[in-house]
């Protein structure tokens, strides 16, 4: 059973959004494919939802780098400073960068869907394959080569073309609700339903794996996550190696190396478990709360 903190003090208890993260993953699915606001489809939403699904209220950030990118060589040619400055994809680019810059990678722990989608599958299997950490670094890889650089020569989008989320929101429901398209179901569609097939099986036996290894939107949001507004921290002085966070966190990480790191998703369980307040999140220019603060509070209530 778990005892009082190292200081004597109860814990204070978590904010109470932290108890609800299921219900804003399941807001945030119906927010992003409810149908109703389909004309904002110019707009877009900075998580992993696929555009061409019937119900998809936005476009999908991924897209429109991979349309930019596959149209840049047209955009850059002869048109010097003025077409750079349209090639770049402005709106969109300026979306990822102002999330992530605020809130880190918390688009993947408490509002993509697809990331939920891996959790609710993953509930299948409780026992989990580890995903080496080096693996997690073929994100990036992904994003320059299938997003960025592959679409810039080829002009085709070529993420999106392999995408699974792209297979079941685009290829499955799509033909579902429209007749007309199924004599389009050719090699083509069969690859990204078997890239699919494998991913669902995969998301059983490991956790997120398309989060840890491929997806290249979560690869932007790590590399922003560095220097985003809201930071996670682990207080070492508090912490007394209870081992609860290692066995909640849904990632498999050690969030008292690995809270707030590229791997992680930003989920917030392990603040929510942890018994003694040594992980919390804040303001990165608030003051870092040590123990001898808790302390000093202390000694002053007791004179
Ligand atoms: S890393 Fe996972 S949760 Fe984050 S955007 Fe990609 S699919 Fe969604
Ligand atoms: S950070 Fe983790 S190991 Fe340390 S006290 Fe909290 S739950 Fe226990
Ligand atoms: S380290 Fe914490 S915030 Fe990060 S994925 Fe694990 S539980 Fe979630």
């Amino acid at each position: 059973m778990l005892s009082e903190t190292p200081s004597g003090r109860r814990r204070s208890k978590p904010p109470w959004w932290l108890r609800h993260r299921f219900a804003v993953q399941v807001l945030s699915l119906v927010f992003a494919n409810s149908y109703i606001l389909r004309a904002w489809k110019g707009f877009c939403y900075p998580v992993l939802n696929c555009w061409s699904c019937p119900a998809a209220n936005f476009a999908c950030p991924l897209g429109v780098l991979q349309n930019a990118a596959s149209n840049a060589g047209y955009t850059l040619s002869g048109s010097g400073i003025r077409g750079l400055w349209a090639a770049i994809p402005v709106y969109t680019v300026g979306t990822l960068l102002l999330f992530s810059g605020l809130f880190g990678r918390m688009m993947c722990g408490w509002l993509c869907p697809f990331g939920f989608l891996q959790d609710l599958i993953g509930r299948l299997r409780k026992k989990k394959l580890l995903i080496r950490p080096a693996w997690s670094y073929v994100r990036y890889g992904v994003l320059v080569a299938l997003v960025l650089v592959v679409p810039y020569y080829t002009h085709v989008p070529w993420f999106s073309k392999l995408c699974p989320m792209g297979a079941l929101q685009g290829g499955l429901l799509q033909p579902l609700l429209n007749p007309d398209l199924r004599p389009m179901m050719h090699e083509w569609w069969w690859l990204k339903q078997g890239i699919l097939l494998v991913t669902v099986v995969a998301m059983i036996f490991w956790r997120r794996p398309f989060c840890a290894v491929i997806c290249p939107l979560g690869a932007i949001f790590s590399l922003c996550s560095r220097i985003s507004a809201w930071e996670i921290r682990w207080d070492e002085s508090k912490c007394v190696d209870c081992m609860l966070c290692v066995k909640r966190c849904p990632q498999g990480l050690d969030p008292r190396r690995e809270v707030g790191g590229h791997r992680c998703v930003a989920c917030l369980e392990c603040q929510k478990c942890c018994p003694y307040d040594a992980i919390y999140s804040a303001p990165r220019w608030s003051p870092v709360r040590v123990r001898e603060q808790e302390s000093a509070g202390q000694a002053t209530d007791h004179e």
